[in-house]
């Protein structure tokens, strides 16, 4: 997307783009058509060694950072939105268990059992190609929205954790073979508390864990979206992704984090672009030639579309640089302002797409109706939905932490 990138960036993301054009492209409206999730897609992946991208190469992964994961994200989102979005919920908690954890402060002894811990985890990935899911909405959305414990919650036991509650939207639903959840240390003596939350893997062939409830929504449907139900669901000390309470600490001083939805959203963005500069060129495949382009409305259309997706772009590659430990004020609302203006471009994109290409472009053999509804999902996605990141936003910008009228 010239972006500025790293040989090992442009590596990567040719891969990607590879596998995107050739294989996840002509399969995508299957997918969607069935609300079916992308197998073929993970098997690829799996063989290129992509589902172990952000595994630290000690372990024997890619060892591909965040930079390197938003970048190679957003190549797979310009092919395929759905796998691009459910990679990301794999890839990060990787990320989340690496990198990220790397940053945070722990005790010797509690880093120790965590490089044990996720040298397991990184061996299901590498190893046996186990691929994980990242289930953190609940049907309150307060925890997912960062301003309540979950209801999830977790017992300690001999060995381990007994799990307990419902997740919705669990994208990877009947595909991941590890659940990533999110839940509340039941501590049974005191009030549930954002600060004891735990992030355990749970097998998804545990005994009380089950996938119910259906997907069939606008878009985004190979994500398989479903609902998931533990029932004193039993999950070894070892499956611990993260140490008691880090969580807490990366969600506050890690923000960046958060943002990792949004290449998904932004490849749809420059897919849509690149959509309508073919179409009227007449290089698509089945669509016919016409003057359309000449047509000075058509010009102004894709300037304004062109003008938004570097907006959107030169945005996001600065939040990306800025990642990392306790961003700045300014550089953490720069992160919800890169989230929030590409989640609303990149469907603003498909909306101008659609209105400049006509009636013809919306059928679908081509793909852009399937990426104008995918984009309607982009602002929806806690804990940075287009709303919160306003909410924040404003009120940071206008208060100081602990200031009140
Ligand atoms: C395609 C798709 C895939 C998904 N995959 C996953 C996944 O893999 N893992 C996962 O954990 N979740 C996933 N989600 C869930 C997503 O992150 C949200 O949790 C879900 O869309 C929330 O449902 P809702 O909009 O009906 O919630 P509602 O609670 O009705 O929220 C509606 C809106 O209200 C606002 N809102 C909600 N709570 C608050 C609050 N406390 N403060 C301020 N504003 C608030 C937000 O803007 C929100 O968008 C997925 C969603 C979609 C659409």
């Amino acid at each position: 997307m010239d972006l500025p990138m790293t040989d090992r960036q442009r590596e990567l993301v040719g891969i990607a783009r590879e596998l995107g054009r050739d294989k996840f492209a002509p399969r995508a409206a299957t997918y969607d058509d069935e609300a079916s999730f992308p197998f073929e897609n993970y098997d690829d992946l799996r063989a290129a060694g992509f589902l172990g991208l952000t595994v630290p190469s000690q372990h024997g992964g890619l060892g591909a950072d965040y930079a390197d994961y938003m970048l190679v994200g957003a190549e797979i989102g310009r092919w395929c939105g759905a796998t691009a979005l459910t990679f990301n919920m794999h890839t990060c908690t990787m990320l989340w268990s690496s990198q990220m954890a790397d940053d945070l402060a722990m005790t010797d002894d509690q880093r120790a059992r965590h490089e044990s811990r996720r040298a397991g985890i990184y061996r299901k990935v590498v190893e046996d190609g186990a691929l994980f899911a990242q289930p953190f909405s609940e049907p309150n959305s307060a925890a997912a929205a960062g301003k309540a414990p979950f209801g999830t919650t977790a017992r300690k036991t001999d060995g381990g954790w007994l799990v307990n509650g419902r997740k919705h939207f669990a994208s990877l639903s009947g595909a991941a073979d590890y659940y990533g959840v999110l839940c509340t240390e039941d501590r049974a003596d005191a009030p549930a508390n954002v600060k004891d939350t735990l992030y355990l893997a749970v097998p998804g062939n545990a005994d009380g864990f089950q996938i119910t409830g259906t997907w069939d929504p606008v878009g985004m449907r190979g994500t398989v979206s479903r609902n998931l139900e533990l029932d004193d669901v039993f999950v070894p000390d070892d499956h611990q992704l993260m140490p008691r309470g880090l969580y807490y600490q990366a969600a506050l001083s890690w923000p960046h984090m958060f943002m990792t939805l949004s290449p998904t959203y932004m490849g749809i963005a420059q897919a849509a672009f690149d959509f309508t500069v073919g179409y009227l060129r007449g290089e698509l495949p089945g669509v016919p030639k016409s003057k359309a382009r000449a047509v000075p409305a058509k010009q102004y259309a894709v300037a304004e579309m062109r003008i938004k997706l570097e907006q959107a772009k030169a945005l996001w590659h600065r939040a990306i640089s800025e990642a990392g430990i306790n961003p700045s004020k300014d550089a953490r609302l720069r992160a919800y302002t890169a989230q929030y203006t590409v989640m609303e471009y990149a469907n603003d994109i498909c909306r101008l797409a659609i209105r400049t290409c006509g009636g013809r472009s919306i059928m679908k053999a081509l793909p852009l109706e399937r990426l104008y509804r995918d984009s309607r999902c982009g602002s929806l996605m806690l804990p940075w939905t287009a709303e919160i990141c306003l909410e924040r936003l404003g009120r940071e910008s206008l208060y100081e932490p602990g200031e009140t009228d």
